[in-house]
C-alpha cells in the first residue's frame, strides 16, 4: 500500500478514543507482516479490554523508538483527497503520521537498519492511558520520537499548565450591617489582586509565564454579605513550578484557599542537527512517558491549527517529506546511541 492510500485507509477506520480496538489490530497486521519479512516481533500489550498499544521491533533492542497515538476526537469524518491534501479525522492527528511511520521503518528494514521500534498507543486524547501504561513496561529505547503535528519541524519545548480553584469563605449577614458578617467576595478579591501581582517566570526557550482568570462566582443576593465565592485560574508553565506554587500559596494566605487541580509540567525536548525547530504550545503524551522511552523529540507533518476540526487535513507534500525525515532521525540517533 502507497504512504496515500495507507493514510486513507487508517482515516477510514474510526477509532475515537475508546474505540482503538479495530485499527490497532490492522497495525498489529501490518507490524506483523514487516516483523515476519525482517526478522523483528509484533506485539499488543492491553492497556485495559478492547484497548492495546501495538508494539513492534527489530535487532536487539528498540534504541530509537517511532511512536505516536492512534486514537481521535469526535466526530468521525471519513477520507478524501484533492490534489493537495488527505482530509478527514485523524488525517494529521495522527493517521497520517502512523502511515509515514510506518513507511519510514519499511524504508530503513529494506536498507538494512535495525535495533528500532515503533509504538502506537491508546488514549492521548483523553488520559494519556496508553502512553502511562507503555511508560510502565520499557523496552529499553534510549529514544522517543512522539508523532504530533509539527508541520515537520523539531518542536525544541512545549509550555505546561497549572490549574487552581481559589475558594474563599465568609459568613452571611444583612448587607446594611457588615461589620456583622465577613465577605467572601471580598476576600477572593483580595486575593486574586494578589495573585495577579505575582511576578511569573520568563523562559529564554518558551517564552512567559502567563496568567487567566478564567471563571470566577459567588455570592447570593445584592443585600446579602456574601459566604462564598470561588474563581478558577489557569497558568501556562514554561519552567519549574516550585516558585510560582509558593507564591499563590502566600497570595492567598489568610483570605482564601488554593485548590491545584491540573498539572503537566513544562517540557524541553531534544534537537537535532540539520532539523528546521519550532515551540509548540500543546500538551503530547511525553510527559506519561516520564522518560521511560528515553530522551523525547516531537514532530510530524501537518498543522496543529486544523487538528480537531472538521477540515482536518495533511498537505500530502508534508507527508512524504516525513518519510524522510523519520528515518534520517532513526539513523542520526542510532548512531549517537553508539
Ligand atoms: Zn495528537
Amino acid at each position: 500500500m502507497q504512504l496515500g492510500e495507507l493514510t486513507r485507509a487508517l482515516i477510514d477506520i474510526e477509532s475515537i478514543t475508546g474505540n482503538e480496538e479495530r485499527v490497532g489490530l490492522q497495525l498489529l497486521d501490518y507490524c506483523s507482516a514487516l516483523a515476519t519479512r525482517y526478522g523483528g516481533y509484533a506485539e499488543r500489550c492491553e492497556v485495559e479490554p478492547h484497548r492495546a498499544n501495538i508494539f513492534a521491533c527489530w535487532g536487539d533492542r528498540p534504541t530509537v523508538t517511532l511512536s505516536t497515538h492512534m486514537d481521535t476526537v469526535p466526530p468521525f469524518v471519513p477520507s478524501r483527497e484533492d490534489a493537495e491534501h488527505i482530509w478527514g479525522r485523524g488525517a494529521c492527528d495522527t493517521k497520517g503520521i502512523i502511515a509515514a511511520m510506518l513507511k519510514a521503518a519499511e524504508a530503513l528494514l529494506e536498507s538494512g537498519v535495525r535495533n528500532f521500534g515503533v509504538l502506537f498507543v491508546v488514549g492521548e486524547e483523553r488520559n494519556s492511558a496508553g502512553a502511562y501504561h507503555a511508560a510502565a513496561q520499557p523496552k529499553g529505547a534510549r529514544y522517543l520520537i512522539n508523532g504530533e503535528p509539527t508541520e515537520n519541524k523539531l518542536a525544541l519545548g512545549s509550555k505546561g499548565a497549572l490549574r487552581y480553584e481559589i475558594a474563599a469563605t465568609g459568613r452571611m449577614a444583612h448587607s446594611a450591617y457588615p461589620e456583622l458578617g465577613e465577605s467572601a467576595i471580598d476576600k477572593l478579591l483580595d486575593a486574586l489582586a494578589r495573585i495577579r501581582a505575582i511576578p511569573l517566570p520568563v523562559d529564554e526557550l518558551l517564552g512567559r509565564s502567563t496568567l487567566n482568570i478564567g471563571t470566577i462566582a459567588g455570592g447570593r443576593a445584592p443585600n446579602v454579605i456574601a459566604d462564598e465565592a470561588v474563581a478558577e485560574i489557569m497558568i501556562r508553565l514554561v519552567g519549574d513550578s516550585t516558585a510560582t506554587k509558593d507564591a499563590i500559596a502566600a497570595a492567598v494566605a489568610g483570605k482564601a484557599e488554593a485548590r491545584e487541580r491540573i498539572e503537566i509540567p513544562a517540557l524541553r525536548l531534544g534537537s537535532l542537527a540539520g532539523i528546521e525547530t519550532t515551540v509548540v504550545a500543546y500538551t503530547t503524551d511525553i510527559p506519561a512517558f516520564g522518560g521511560a522511552w528515553g530522551i523525547p523529540f516531537l514532530i510530524g507533518p501537518g498543522s496543529i491549527h486544523v487538528a480537531h476540526t472538521l477540515d482536518e487535513r495533511i498537505p500530502k507534500r508534508q507527508l512524504d517529506d516525513a518519510v524522510g525525515i523519520y528515518q534520517k532521525m532513526v539513523r542520526q540517533l542510532l548512531t549517537e546511541s553508539k
